[in-house]
């Protein structure tokens, strides 16, 4: 197959129409219509084989993947996710892997109704690279930066599942097959955030979507917002599996410290914390307080009658 045949049978077809995208694939380029009191949210992540997904992930994870921490990224802002763009590089065109690669990307594009308006095609190691745009209005958006002393931290669903998943299928965590189906869910298919993104637009201050571990993801806020924390360990959202079926220290670990939850970590006024529950109960997901926003610069924990202080080595995954 040629480039364009490829583009033409497995991504350009792909049923998403959206009156504002003027004109789509096939050109040099895409035209978008702008609209009127929106500002556009812009960002790009790359996925890499072997670094941010096992190389024996299953295409339409792959794919379904690629797009969702993309998503994820304009959750965290409270943005309305519209289009994207894909630049590939493959080994080889393995047309079973490129059918179910955007059978995967398909599955979240028509929830959101997120428009593939062009991209790349090349070939070499494994590397999907997405660019978002979606929509905020004008003034509006949740920052890193903008956390407050008082404020009080939350934390959407439950975290540390995935680390869990990738430590079963790297062989360092040793379980029974039948316990990891619902976290190897959250690592293959993580659910991004956006309608609780959306939902805390006047709610809350600041937010960021959990990649890299809670511990890593909550400094970046109070680093931005130049405050400090103290989170309470005893509150960490366990799912069962790390509740009930894993060793206390290594459940805290994970949930601590290991990535791709693609959860939401936020700060918001404790007057909002009304708010906040009816916001969980519409969206029928788990919003749990866990700790508090300080004058004080540094992030601590309590447990029961214990506290100490976070240091530097634990903070989440760095490539360079
Ligand atoms: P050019 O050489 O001008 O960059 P290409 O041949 O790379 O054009 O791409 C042709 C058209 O196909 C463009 O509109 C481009 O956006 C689109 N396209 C290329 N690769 C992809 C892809 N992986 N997914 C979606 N659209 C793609
Ligand atoms: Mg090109």
């Amino acid at each position: 197959m040629t480039e364009w045949q490829i583009i033409e049978k497995y991504f350009a077809m792909i049923p998403v129409k959206r009156d504002d995208v003027v004109l789509g694939i096939g050109d040099d380029a895409a035209l978008l219509h702008q609209h009127q009191q929106q500002q556009l949210v812009v960002t790009t992540d790359t996925l890499i084989a072997g670094v941010h997904f096992p190389e024996n992930t299953q295409a339409f994870d792959i794919g379904y993947k690629a797009l969702a921490v993309n998503v994820s990224d304009l959750a965290a802002m409270g943005a309305t996710p519209a289009w994207f763009s894909l630049a590939l590089t493959l080994p080889a065109a393995d047309e079973c892997w490129l059918q179910a690669f955007t059978e995967g990307m398909s599955s979240l594009m028509q929830p959101y109704q997120l428009a593939l308006i062009g991209g790349d095609l090349t070939r070499g190691s494994m590397a999907i690279t997405i660019s978002i745009i979606g929509f905020l209005p004008l003034g509006k958006g949740l920052l890193r930066s903008q956390a407050r002393v008082g404020d009080d931290i939350y934390v959407t669903g439950s975290i540390g599942d995935a680390g869990a998943a990738l430590a079963y299928l790297q062989g360092s965590l040793t379980i029974d097959a039948a316990l990891m189906p619902a976290a190897l869910q959250k690592l293959n298919r993580p659910e991004p955030r956006v309608q609780c993104g959306q939902a805390l637009l006047d709610v809350a201050h600041a937010a960021i979507d959990i990649s890299d571990g809670l511990l890593a993801d909550l400094q970046h806020i109070l680093q931005k917002s130049q405050v400090g924390a103290t989170i309470d360990i005893e509150k960490l959202p366990l799912s069962t599996l790390l509740a009930k079926q894993l060793p206390r220290e290594l459940a805290m670990n994970l949930a601590l410290s290991s990535g791709d939850d693609y959860e939401l970590c936020f700060t918001a006024d404790p007057l909002q914390q009304t708010q906040i529950q009816t916001i969980a109960q519409t969206l029928q997901l788990t919003i749990t307080k866990i700790g508090k926003v300080e004058a004080m610069p540094g992030l601590r924990w309590v447990q029961q009658d214990k506290a100490g202080s976070f240091h530097r080595e634990n903070i989440g995954y760095q490539h360079f």
